[in-house]
């Protein structure tokens, strides 16, 4: 859950703030940016951290 190649979803370029394992996550619901696919480790170097609908 923790490898850094896992793909997480963020919302926009640089994702806000969270971070995303499931693109259907209700923390994206109100995204109205484009859905990018990121890997955790590039997620982390943007700072964001895990949606609190995860965990
Ligand atoms: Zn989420």
């Amino acid at each position: 859950m923790s490898n850094l190649d896992t793909n997480v979803y963020i919302c926009g370029p640089t994702g806000a703030k969270k971070y995303h394992f499931t693109n259907s996550c209700r923390g994206l619901s109100n995204c109205k940016h484009e859905l990018k696919k990121v890997s955790l480790k590039q997620a982390h170097d943007y700072g964001l951290t895990l949606c609190g609908w995860e965990d």
